[in-house]
């Protein structure tokens, strides 16, 4: 009994020790985590900064991405590594007053093959409208603050996949000079088109005002800089402005636009930067 008596004030007392700030602990250390330090083209990074109570500067290849508050008090960006970039060594930098830390990372060749595709003149010709090309770059470049999605992506529609996402493309012979930038799903004219994840959609555009490549088109933020497009649709069903919860209509499979049959193609994108669909719905982020 003496023995259990003198132990518990002593717990007590390491307890109180342990509780009381220090000088040099009354502030969190900030710290820089990446879930990896290789990735591949088409892929990205999750950057997570902890430790700090507002957002720091994050810099990967020369270029700044905003980052997010997290509902535990962290800081995360999901940065992309555009499919074309060239694979061998990169750093990633992250800066906040005097603190900064800095992280060496690799990037690796996807070798997903090259499609030759071969277009007649009149289909060759046939070049994105200003107005198309403007409105869906700014509407997948939507910076918001909220992450509206949660768990992982479902798929918009189910069917056979018909072009994967990032196989490189040279046209007419010519050298490779783009690449996928979405997943193609072959599927009947008329197929419902769903949200995969909860959004709000911050485009709607149609063949019939100048969407002339794209076609009918949705696109969707997520939030966090995470957004989503859905091209040569048959038919619209939402507004500019609807939130949308994973599983909700949106339109159905068509073929407007340039398309050489029924099919969806879907496209997610980071910061304007398209990344593969896959791993959105292969893991939760
Ligand atoms: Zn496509």
């Amino acid at each position: 009994m003496a023995q259990r008596a003198f132990i518990i004030p002593f717990i007590l007392l390491l307890s109180i020790v342990a509780g009381m700030p220090s000088e040099a602990s009354e502030r969190p250390t900030p710290d820089f985590m990446l879930d990896a330090t290789t990735k591949m083209q088409g892929e990205f990074f999750v950057a997570t900064v902890t430790g700090i109570s507002s957002a720091p500067d994050l810099r990967f290849k020369e270029e700044h991405f905003t980052m997010f508050r997290q509902d535990n008090g962290s800081y995360r960006a999901l940065v992309p590594v555009e499919n074309m970039t060239r694979p061998g060594s990169y750093a990633f930098l992250v800066k906040k007053g005097k603190w900064e830390q800095k992280i060496p990372v690799g990037i690796e060749a996807n070798n997903l093959p090259v499609q030759k595709i071969w277009l007649d003149k009149k289909t060759n010709s046939l070049k994105a409208t200003k107005e198309e090309k403007a409105q869906v770059k700014a509407a997948l470049r939507t910076l918001s603050d909220t992450k509206l999605w949660s768990g992982t992506f479902s798929y918009p529609c189910d069917g056979r996949k018909s072009s994967p996402f990032g196989v490189k493309r040279s046209y007419n012979g010519a050298p490779v000079s783009s690449y996928h930038k979405g997943l193609d799903i072959a599927v009947p004219r008329g197929t419902p088109v769903s949200s995969p994840a909860d959004g709000k959609v911050v485009l709607t555009g149609f063949e019939s005002n100048r969407f002339h490549v794209h076609g009918n088109t949705v696109v969707i933020d997520h939030g966090q800089g995470l957004t989503s497009i859905y091209m040569h649709l048959h038919t619209i069903s939402v507004n500019e402005g609807d939130m949308l919860k994973k599983g909700d209509t949106l339109g159905t499979v068509g073929s407007t636009g340039i398309s050489t049959g029924p099919h969806l193609h879907w496209g997610t994108y980071l910061y304007g930067t398209s990344v593969d669909p896959e791993l959105l719905v292969s893991k939760e982020y």
